[in-house]
């Protein structure tokens, strides 16, 4: 099966009511965006799926932390002083970008015009790079043009802070500032004594937490894959030092087999170690999922050491520590996170599922059949119901079915037009399984029933579709 193209997956998102433009009436606001009917099912349905393997074991709890947390949170976690990207103006077009994007999308452009050689100087000089002034020399140098307007007119390479700021109270002064949080590992840290009290764990474990992050990002692209507003589902596991390395490793092979289990094959899925490992971490590496647009990221594994714990204690005056109850021992323990965008995962799984299929059709045609062979866990909608025709009582039939049905799973009703029009909007949304009310049914009590990948169909008696249809929709386990 080969990519599809970003823009058709954009057009069936939109088409089927998964993802539309946020405020969209008014033009939209950048790099937001809303789920639509289908698309908060599967948003949802995803969630649930990691919400699940994480927390439906003995040693992770679950937290749901505030967006907004005190202010020192984000001077103790570095945010305050360190997450920014450096950004850059043209003056002509008066675009701005990323610094570091606007060379990565040149050395690409050298790469495939093949300027090899000098593509591995302009990266190693890119990679060596952290100051501000470091990307200005490498814009100027290597005359980097700007790809709206072709001039070389750049501003200088300053620093921008991502975090949203906003105002707590009524007052609006710098004392009030407090910020949406940029991610939601932070209310795991800050709420580690509070669980490990409450709880009845023991080191090692894990706080899980799924929520909204907020980034104020340079530029947005590639649709819900870099956003201003997002999900993220995070996951820190606090262990005792000396054994980070090989939790680092159990995660690693847990969060990859739990993409591969919910049907991202192989070849599009990689691992790939971080070339900077920040000062405080011990062993950091990248899920990425091959997107239309190239490798992505789609989850990040890291071992933290005992930084994060260790500052909130210093900023806090709070001791972080935890007392061996056999040995006595006492430590700040350290930390191997899980960090996965939700909504950008919900991408990956769309852009994954969306297939596109030539079929044979009526009178020696042959029609292309749009699907989304989303894993029937994912899948928003799990079975439609519906009556051949409106007539001769298979409506009453198949509408007590599906109120039987909608009871225990997400179903749809559709009695409107050809049947064949029918299984198409169901593809087009990932339903895997669709039954229907026929003659036959009338006499022996049997439906049909398609399933949505191959389409084939097979008869059912009418009692056994609820179990049928539940025993597939189950997520996978782990
Ligand atoms: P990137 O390098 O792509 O900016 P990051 O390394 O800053 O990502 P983390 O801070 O590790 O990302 O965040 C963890 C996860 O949160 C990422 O793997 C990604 O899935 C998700 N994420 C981060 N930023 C965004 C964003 N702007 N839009 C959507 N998802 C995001």
């Amino acid at each position: 099966m080969a990519a599809p193209s970003l823009e058709a997956v954009v057009a069936l998102a939109k088409r089927r009511g998964f993802v539309f433009q946020s405020s969209e009436i008014y033009g939209g606001l950048n790099g937001v965006w809303d789920f639509g009917p289908m698309g908060v099912e599967l948003l949802r349905n995803l969630k649930e799926v990691w919400w699940q393997a994480m927390t439906q074991r003995e040693d992770i709890e679950g937290l749901d932390a505030a967006i907004l947390m005190h202010p020192r949170v984000w001077e103790a976690s570095g945010h305050v002083e360190q997450f920014s990207d450096p950004m850059v103006d043209n003056k002509v077009s008066k675009m701005r970008y990323r610094a570091d994007t606007l060379i990565e999308d040149f050395i690409e452009r050298l790469r495939n015009t093949g300027r090899e050689q000098e593509a591995h100087y302009w990266e190693e000089r890119l990679r060596q790079a952290t100051e501000p002034r470091d990307y200005y020399r490498i814009i100027v140098e290597a005359q980097i043009p700007d790809p709206v307007s072709g001039t070389r007119e750049w501003t200088e390479v300053r620093h921008f802070n991502l975090m949203f700021k906003t105002f707590f109270g009524p007052v609006e002064d710098t004392s009030s500032i407090v910020y949406l949080r940029p991610e939601t590992a932070q209310g795991i840290y800050v709420n580690f004594l509070n669980v490990l009290q409450s709880s009845r764990q023991k080191i090692p474990f894990g706080i899980a937490q799924i929520g909204k992050a907020f980034r104020n990002e340079v530029t947005t692209k590639n649709f819900l894959f870099r956003t201003r507003e997002f999900e993220q589902m995070e996951m820190q596991y606090f262990v005792k030092p000396g054994t980070e390395q090989q939790w680092f490793d159990y995660w690693l092979q847990e969060r990859y087999r739990w993409y591969r289990a919910l049907g991202i094959p192989e070849e599009r899925l990689r691992i790939k170690p971080h070339e900077k490992l920040a000062h405080y971490a011990s062993a950091a590496v990248d899920i990425e999922f091959l997107f239309p647009f190239g490798w992505g990221e789609l989850e990040g594994i890291h071992s933290r050491t005992d930084f994060d714990l260790r500052r909130h204690q210093e900023y806090s005056g709070k001791r972080l520590e935890y007392v061996d109850p056999v040995t006595r021992e006492r430590y700040i323990p350290y930390v191997v996170e899980t960090s996965a965008g939700a909504t950008r995962s919900f991408l990956a799984f769309l852009c994954n599922a969306y297939d596109e299929e030539d079929i044979p059709a009526d009178r020696g045609t042959r029609e292309t059949r749009t699907v989304l062979r989303l894993h029937p866990a994912l899948a928003p909608v799990k079975v439609a119901v519906f009556p051949l025709v409106n007539r001769e009582g298979m409506p009453e039939v198949a509408r007590k079915l599906y109120e039987e049905l909608r009871r225990h799973l997400r179903a749809e009703y559709d009695d409107s037009g050809a049947i064949g029009r029918r299984y198409r909007r169901q593809d087009e949304i990932g339903t895997p399984f669709c039954v229907t009310v026929d003659g036959q049914t009338l006499q022996d009590e049997t439906v049909t029933i398609r399933d949505r990948d191959t389409m084939e169909q097979i008869r059912l008696p009418l009692c056994r579709v609820l179990e049928y249809v539940r025993e597939r929709v189950r997520p996978p386990l782990g």
